[in-house]
């Protein structure tokens, strides 16, 4: 065994052992606000790991090894680059995105292949996922935030909605208009659905005319909302060349359904029914007790 694998395992030794988790990193590195405890446990770590801690966070999220000093340096330069991103694109940009994003395209220090590197390679290409056109991030991304938001909920029991998206008749536009005017459209109604949120929700590109958004803190009434203001807003912007609707479906976590699985369900059903009673409308599943 290298000097280097046997670091390694160590490293992987001592963060098993440890409180070391996503959602306790997104703590530290600010992408949501820390509980006392986490805190405390922080100050800990740091008392006893000093500068290692670095090379542990770091391990954690990338794992790859760093040196101690280079560790330090680069966690600040990544915060940086979170802080800048996240304003650049008026969202929250969470760790893990940042982290990779700045070691794999900015100091690309991922690029030559490490002793676990083909498993981490495979994690960049999904966690760096943005989708070209509307610069949102794709649907391999929102398992991401939905297994983030579900563990929030898990432990704090604070509801979280999510709202699918879809644009009504947009073959048609495509088929009228051409491919450009359709992608102009997506890139237009991303503007307007992005604009309308607040900082903590998320808005993905599903697939070609479909989006969903991840509405953390946010309970059944309030989604409706939200969903119907955007669309409205939508409806009543004046296009270049064409008319556009949305049909939209809502669930809410618990009030619809408590797994994820059952959660996208119920939101898919709910855009179906928009769809389904004439499109241009917001529609949910009404609970009868
Ligand atoms: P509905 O009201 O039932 O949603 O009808 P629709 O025509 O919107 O639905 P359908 O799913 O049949 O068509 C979606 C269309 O979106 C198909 C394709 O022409 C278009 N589309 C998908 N991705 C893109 C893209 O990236 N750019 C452009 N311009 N069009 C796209
Ligand atoms: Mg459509």
């Amino acid at each position: 065994m290298t000097n280097s694998e046997d670091y390694q395992n160590r490293l992987f030794q001592i963060l098993n052992n440890e409180s070391f988790s996503a959602e306790f990193i997104s703590g530290i590195a600010g992408d949501r606000i820390q509980d006392k405890e986490e805190k405390v446990l922080f100050e800990k770590l740091l008392s006893e790991a000093g500068d290692d801690l670095y090379v542990k966070l770091l391990f954690f999220i990338t794992h790859e090894v760093f040196e101690k000093q280079n560790a330090v340096t680069l966690w600040n330069e990544i915060i940086d680059h979170k802080n800048k991103l996240s304003s650049l694109l008026n969202r929250n940009i969470e760790i893990t995105v940042a982290t990779l994003d700045y070691l794999s395209n900015i100091k690309k220090e991922l690029s030559s292949p490490q002793l676990i590197g083909e498993t981490f390679i495979g994690k960049i290409a999904e966690l760096s996922s943005i989708d070209p056109l509307t610069k949102l991030y794709n649907r391999q991304h929102l398992k991401q935030f939905l297994d983030n938001e579900f563990i929030r909920y898990k432990r704090y029991k604070i509801p979280f909605s999510i709202v699918f998206i879809d644009i009504d008749k947009f073959k048609n536009v495509n088929d009228t208009l051409g491919h450009k005017a359709g992608d102009d459209i997506l890139i237009n109604v991303t503007k307007i659905i992005t604009s309308d949120l607040r900082d903590l929700d998320i808005c993905t590109r599903y697939g070609g005319d479909e989006f969903v958004l991840v509405l953390p803190h946010t309970n059944q009434s309030k989604a409706y909302e939200i969903a119907e203001r955007i669309r409205k807003k939508v409806e009543i912007h004046s296009y270049k060349l064409s008319d556009i609707t949305l049909s939209m479906g809502i669930a809410c976590c618990p009030y619809h359904a408590n797994t994820l699985e059952t959660l996208m369900a119920e939101a898919d059903n709910a855009v179906y029914i928009s769809k389904e009673k004439g499109k241009n409308r917001t529609s949910m599943k009404k609970k009868l007790f």
